[in-house]
Parts: structure tokens; sequence; C-alpha cells
């Protein structure tokens, strides 16, 4: 694996593999990876001839500085996982190699980013929408990966290339999860015996949500039953719940159509989000 933490030479490198007919996969992520990271790579790799990897953890897309300072970095676990799945490339630059100066854009995905991730983490999106515009300059990728666990940012990352005509086609894979269903996370990585035994409730809650709408019962009832359901657990805390459309995030209180459920909430001091289509077809 050719590993870069300049933005020249990755250049110089990939314009190269281009010039003789490569088609160049990226897949962007910030590190501490794991299996869903893997998977990316793999689908990235099954569909194109050179796939990049970058790892980032991006400080503009933080609103809490003790998250930005307790993500978890695992640099030479990276690596070797990377290689084990025959990843072509890693691009992990500096600070001072994305942000030289101080960015001053912002970003404003209007309902897109109303609420979720948008409303508990002000600023997120704009900064996701920074590095993703910056990091598709830098590669110029024929496709880039994303995964579904993070649905709200897969729509925003759609709707920036779409109004921006990034010329990449994008795919959304879908969530890879632990043998009890724990939807995989960097963030995992911080939670203790106790709390990655508790930290199923998102899951299992999820599963109870649909459940329960399948029954008939409305949304808000179930979004105050689920709530009683994950704080009866030590440490968790719901952020929230919500069921909405798949393309506009529009808050639904009955499944009619294709429809996602979306949670997110605290274990001790780790925040997770899990998500579930349902109506796929
Ligand atoms: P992150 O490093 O958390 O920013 O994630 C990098 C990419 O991996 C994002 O597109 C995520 O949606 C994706 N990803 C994270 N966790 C999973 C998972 N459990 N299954 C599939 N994709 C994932």
């Amino acid at each position: 694996m050719d590993i870069f933490s300049q933005i020249a030479p990755l250049r110089a490198f990939l314009e190269q593999k281009k010039l003789i007919g490569k088609s160049v996969g990226f897949v962007p992520t910030m590190g501490a990876l794991h299996d869903g990271h893997l998977t990316l790579i793999r689908e990235s790799h099954r569909e194109n001839e050179i796939t990049v990897c970058s790892i980032y953890v991006n400080p503009t897309q933080f609103n809490n500085a003790d998250d930005l300072a307790s993500y978890p970095r695992t640099i030479v676990r990276d690596i070797e996982m990377l290689e084990s799945v025959g990843c072509n490339v890693l691009f992990c630059p500096s600070n001072e190699e994305v942000y030289p100066e101080k960015s001053i854009i912002m970003f404003d995905f209007g309902t897109l980013e109303q609420i979720m991730e948008g409303k508990f983490r002000p600023g997120h999106f704009s900064g996701v929408a920074t590095v993703v515009s910056k990091l598709f300059n830098i590669v110029q990728p024929s496709r880039a990966y994303f995964g579904q666990k993070d649905f709200q940012q897969f729509k925003i990352v759609e709707c920036l290339v779409r109004e921006l005509k990034f010329n990449v086609q994008l795919r959304c894979v879908p969530i890879q999860r632990e043998k009890d269903g724990l939807a995989m996370s960097s963030r995992n990585m911080r939670l203790d015996e106790e709390q990655r035994k508790n930290a199923i409730v998102f899951y299992e809650s999820l599963q109870m949500a649909k459940g329960r709408l399948e029954e008939g019962l409305s949304m808000s009832f179930v979004r105050e039953e689920i709530k009683k359901h994950c704080e009866s657990k030590p440490g968790v805390k719901l952020e929230y719940l919500e069921l909405t459309d798949t393309l506009n995030f529009v808050q639904r209180e009955s499944v009619t159509s294709k429809a996602i459920l979306l949670i997110a909430g605290y274990v001790g001091g780790v925040r997770l989000i899990d998500n579930l289509l349902l109506n796929e077809n």
C-alpha cells in the first residue's frame, strides 16, 4: 500500500494512474477502523482498479472538544487492516495540510439538517461537507463509498455532489453489525464491558419500534415507550428516535411508504447512532 500524507504527491500519483485508464474508488474515514470500514474498502476494490482510503479526524465536524480529543486513533493497526484487504493507497494528512488556514466556508443544507444529527450537532454537516469537498477535489475518484450507518451524512453528501456537480458516483453500503446486532463503530472502542452490554439497547429499540409501528401504534407513542425502555438501562440516554421518509427527512407518524427509523443516544459519555430502513421494496 502506498501511503501519502501530502496532497501534491498523492495527486501526482493518482494522475499517473488515471492517465493509464485506472478507475479510482475512494473511502473517506476517520480511522480506528473496523469491519464496517473494511466492507466499504472491499466494495470499492470490487468496482475499481485503485482504492484510496483516507484517514483524517476532521476537527471542523466536531462540535464538542472532548469528543474530538477522545476520538480513538489507532493508525498502526489501521494500516495493517487496510493492507489485509488489499487497499492500494492511504491518505492520512495533517491538520496543516487540510486546513492551512482557518476555514471560513459554511454550508447550509436546509431541511436536510434541521433534525437529528444536524440539530444535535450544530455545524457538524458544514464540517463534513467542507472536508468531503476538499477530499473529492484532491482524489477526484470515479466512485466514493459511504456507510448507511451515517444515513443523514450520506444524504448530505448526495446533495453536495448533486448541487456542486462533483463528477463522482456515490455508493451507500449497508450497516455492518456485531453478532448481537450492535452497529460497528469506532466509538464502540470507548465502551467498557458493562456499557458494551447496554449499547445493544439502540438496535433493540429500532427493532421494537418497527414492531410497534407495524401493530399500528403512532410514532409519538412509540417514541415515549422507547425512551422509557432505553433509560431503564444504567447510563443510557436517548437523544432522538425519528421516523422519516428517506428523501427529505420529513417526519412521519406512521409507516406509509419507504421510510427509515433513526436513533441516537449516549451510553455513559459515548454517543452512538443507528438506523433501520423500513419497506425497502
Ligand atoms: P467514520 O470513520 O466513522 O467517519 O466512517 C467512515 C465511513 O464508514 C462512513 O461512510 C461510515 O458511514 C462508514 N461506516 C461506519 N460504520 C459502519 C458500519 N458499521 N457499517 C458500514 N459502514 C460504516
